[in-house]
């Protein structure tokens, strides 16, 4: 009787290759990160104590893993791609890079708007993208980022450059909302405003208000939390009470926000502590860290934040589906490019 036995065999051969089949990897995660934040350490200790899988971190920035993820190919050793900003995510997902996840844990716990549309990466923690200005030389701040275009912040205002995600990220935002002519026409009047060429990250801007260079700039909340809650050893105290700070289009899209997102590699080999990871990462616990540790904003609702946090104020978030975003990046680089932003 072959037929029985083959079939017993097939379900046995399926049995065994259920199992894991070296067990002395089954309680590691290999974790592709391009977060480089010292208060992340917690983030993972908690998570080999809690579940006993030894996390192997390997860090590098973001478009260097997407690169060593993409030359391993089948056989890399990649569990979780964690990196900053959606623009990268899209890029690993574009790129095969990752896999879809069904979770009922993050599908409850991490709002649609922060989610691919396949559920290749989720956003795990967002920051603001705003305008920060010098109080003692601009009475009347921009109060949407249209208004940076205005006659009005001749020579004022500093901002990353096109090469930069952030800037690529809320432009890709505003030709989604906008359209791609006015955003054009934008781009160029602001190109118009700088007050320097584009340069340094997101703390240089703030530290050009200090120094009397910028009067206006663009920066992540974070920076500026960060700043409230360490110091900085270019702004003194009183230079940081001069800057103000304002949630652009609070009547009607809402403020810029990007995010801090991962998901699970393609051929990840511990797929399952990879998911694990993902959905730690969701819990309220891994939530608190990523305000108290690194004064971002959390991406499940209801968690607490930090004082630095707090005290920047409620405000109302751009709530556009990231997925939405990222579709208008190609744009919106060829837009910066065209109006001369560097
Ligand atoms: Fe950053």
């Amino acid at each position: 009787m072959p037929k029985p036995t083959s079939k017993l065999l097939a379900a046995g051969l399926a049995a065994a290759v259920a199992l894991p089949a070296f067990p002395a990897f089954a309680d590691e995660l290999n974790l592709y990160s391009s977060r480089h934040y010292d208060t992340d350490e917690r983030l993972y200790s908690d998570f080999e104590e809690m579940t006993g899988i030894t996390i192997n971190r390997i860090e590098g920035n973001a478009d260097e893993l997407i690169a060593r993820m993409e030359a391993e190919g089948d056989n890399s050793p990649a569990d979780v791609f964690l990196t900053v900003d959606t623009v990268r995510l899209a890029r690993a997902k574009d790129l095969g890079l990752l896999q879809s996840v069904e979770s009922d844990v993050l599908e409850r716990r991490i709002p649609a708007y922060l989610q691919d549309d396949d559920n290749q990466w989720f956003g795990f923690s967002q920051r603001s993208r705003i305008l920060f200005y010098d109080k003692t030389d601009v009475e009347n701040p921009p109060q949407t980022y249209q208004d940076l275009a205005s006659d009005d912040y001749e020579d004022m205002v500093c901002i990353r450059s096109a090469t930069n995600v952030y800037t690529q990220n809320i432009v890709a935002a505003l030709v989604a909302h906008l359209g791609q002519e006015p955003v054009a026409d934008w781009a160029e009047a602001v190109v118009g405003n700088f007050a320097r060429s584009p340069q340094g990250g997101d703390t240089d801007q703030l530290r050009g208000i200090a120094s009397g260079e910028c009067d206006i700039a663009m920066s992540n909340t974070y920076y500026y939390a960060r700043i409230v809650r360490k110091g900085d050893d270019q702004i003194s105290s009183e230079q940081l009470e001069n800057i103000g700070w304002v949630f652009p289009n609070q009547n009607d899209i809402g403020a810029h926000m990007n995010i801090s997102g991962g998901g699970v590699a393609a051929n990840a080999p511990n797929r399952d502590n990879a998911v694990r990871f993902l959905e730690y990462l969701a819990s309220d616990q891994a939530q608190e860290y990523f305000s108290a540790g690194n004064d971002e904003y959390p991406a499940v609702p209801g968690v607490g934040l930090a004082p630095s946090v707090a005290s920047l104020g409620i405000f109302r978030p751009d709530t556009i589906e990231l997925s939405e975003i990222a579709d208008n990046v190609e744009t919106a680089t060829r837009i910066l490019n065209e109006a001369g932003w560097e």
